[in-house]
């Protein structure tokens, strides 16, 4: 027997009582004449004690030669101690050594494993097996289990039957490029890892099954904007006979169970927000509403000056920061290089300070008069105290660049707290975007999302009008999840992937499995995927979802630890009928 208890639970109850137990060696106390060791498991820490008046001189000689992480075998008696650590479970008691066993040495570990380390993030990536022993990364494991298992108890309670779907398919199109796996067996042929299960889960609904999940891997070859993974986890869901009000409050149903389960926090009803609203009231169809700043649109009382900048632009759009009147000119200054900078990308903002005597002051004072900065203040809301912000351009980017702006200021203004959560669906997406680059439309989710009723038509005459049946849910200022009422038969498909640009033979050859699928009585069906490692993470009260991942990759898609993607060598490329054409 290797332990009759763990390092976290022994307590002066437990006092008098021998006990065996093991673990790492977190670091040790060498008096001479006493030797203290904190012993750490995935538990806790108990103190271990080795003094010459209580133990032989052989042991504590054993003891002073305990190195960090030293994995070690102790039986002993608890006992208590004499100055007592109240931040600790086990601070109460300390364990007086009668037997040491070293079970396996260590060489000096690369960084300290305690809460606070030394060690810089490249090398704890690499040494990542080291890293988990630490308490914030091995308690953010800990979290995400918790999280998981709440969802597998939830949707089973509610009848969702957890199937696997494959990893060796062929391309899902979510609008990420595919990792490929070459085939032996099929020389010159690929399998593409799934960007989701989606076609998967729409044959399951084919298939009779009805409620689907699954906590599933999905595979997406992007450049790595900053906290994304080229392989994350979904919960994936699909409900058949189900229109959107149904799946909304199945999943509404879900994440406050988990807000419930995890963080102890109520919620009832989540509010909904047209994407189009979303968009106009915070530039963005994420919205952080954990904080007010929403957005004001100015065009109707600025255009009519002599403010070349204002009357030329598509929008001119404000906010009112709270407080935002003490800023000294030099803070502003400051503010304006901030959306400036090429992240941003705006060409200047204007603003207008309001003062507490309820005049204001402006940087376009020459321009408008206290009537016309009055209305600013009316339409943005602010009050006295506030500094109005004002960019204008393009509708799209300045929503982006006011977007960014909201979010920077509510982050200084302490305004994002990660204990307060504050949930929304976003509804009525656009079926289709416009790539500003090709001129070409693509799915805004993804090819299967049907349109709303009655707006098929729209796609010749209005394709960006067109809205559909899809919806994210939006949590603390990000997508954690995100879904739609799928098209349910072949002619509707076709139509859709005619205007996406595929040839009827393209449409055919890629998913003409699915198509096909339809033709025998599929049933109406929809679904969402959430976004496990991000939702985890808001949950966690963190912001990287890399700490909530036991083995993540690097911004380069590296794992530094084993080193891949790595070279194979030209026997296996043979096997696979590959050969490389490396450009340098
Ligand atoms: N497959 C979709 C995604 O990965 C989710 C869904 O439509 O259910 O975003």
């Amino acid at each position: 027997m290797y332990r009759s208890h763990n390092c976290g639970e022994l307590t002066a109850a437990h006092i008098n009582t021998e006990v065996t137990l093991s673990g790492w060696v977190q670091k040790s106390r060498d008096k001479g004449f006493i030797v203290w060791v904190d012993l750490r498991d995935r538990y806790g820490i108990t103190q271990l004690v080795f003094d010459e008046e209580r133990t032989s001189k052989d042991l504590i000689e054993q003891a002073q030669h305990l190195g960090r992480e030293f994995v070690i075998q102790v039986k002993g008696t608890v006992i208590e101690r004499a100055s007592k650590n109240p931040n600790m479970p086990t601070g109460d008691i300390e364990i007086l050594v009668s037997e040491l066993i070293i079970l396996n040495k260590s060489i000096l570990p690369p960084f300290t494993i305690e809460d606070k380390t030394d060690g810089g993030e490249d090398i704890r990536m690499k040494y990542r097996y080291l890293d988990i022993r630490r308490n914030p990364v091995k308690n953010s494991l800990i979290f995400r289990s918790k999280v998981s298992q709440a969802v597998r108890n939830y949707l089973s309670t509610e009848g969702f039957i957890e199937v696997e779907t494959p990893y060796l398919i062929k391309s899902t199109p979510e609008g990420a490029r595919d990792f490929v796996v070459p085939s032996r067996m099929n020389a010159g042929e690929f399998y593409a890892l799934p960007q989701s299960p989606q076609t998967f889960k729409q044959l399951l609904m084919v298939g009779g099954m009805d409620k689907y999940f699954q906590i599933v891997k999905c595979f997406r070859d992007e450049d790595l904007r900053a906290d994304r993974q080229p392989e994350f986890t979904q919960i994936d869901c699909e409900m058949a006979f189900v229109d959107q009000e149904d799946i909304l409050n199945v999943f509404e149903g879900l994440t406050r169970h988990l807000l419930k389960e995890v963080n102890g926090v109520e919620i009832e009803k989540f509010p909904r927000m047209l994407y189009d609203d979303a968009m106009r009231l915070y530039g963005n169809d994420k919205p952080d509403i954990r904080f007010g700043m929403e957005f004001g649109e100015l065009n109707a009382v600025t255009q009519h000056k002599e403010f070349g900048v204002f009357n030329n632009a598509e929008l001119v759009v404000g906010i009112a920061v709270p407080g935002g009147n003490s800023y000294t000119r030099k803070e502003i200054d400051k503010l304006i290089d901030w959306v400036k900078r090429p992240q941003v990308g705006a060409l200047g903002m204007i603003y207008s300070r309001c003062n507490d005597d309820g005049s204001f002051k402006s940087s376009v004072d020459k321009f408008y008069d206290q009537d016309d900065l009055a209305k600013w203040a009316e339409i943005t809301g602010a009050k006295a105290g506030d500094l109005v912000c004002v960019l204008s351009g393009d509708t799209n980017k300045v929503r982006a660049q006011l977007s960014a702006l909201r979010m920077e200021l509510a982050e200084r203004l302490g305004l994002r707290d990660p204990k307060v959560f504050a949930p929304l669906w976003v509804i009525d997406f656009p079926l289709l975007e416009l790539d500003e680059e090709t001129g070409h439309y693509h799915a805004m989710h993804h090819p299967f999302t049907s349109p709303k009723p009655g707006q098929i038509e729209l796609l010749d005459s209005n394709p960006g009008e067109v809205k559909a049946n899809a919806y994210d849910l939006v949590l603390n200022g990000n997508e954690i999840g995100g879904g739609s009422i799928r098209i349910h038969d072949k002619a509707t498909q076709a139509i859709m992937l005619k205007h996406l640009g595929f040839s009827e033979e393209e449409a055919k050859a890629q998913f003409g499995f699915l198509m096909d699928a339809f033709e025998y009585g599929a049933p109406p069906h929809g679904g969402l995927a959430f976004g496990l490692d991000r939702l985890v993470a808001i949950l966690g009260g963190q912001e990287t979802i890399r700490d909530f991942i036991a083995f993540p990759k690097n911004n380069s898609g590296r794992d530094v630890m084993i080193d891949a993607p790595a070279p194979i060598d030209d026997d296996q490329l043979t096997e696979l009928s590959l050969k490389l054409n490396l450009k340098s």
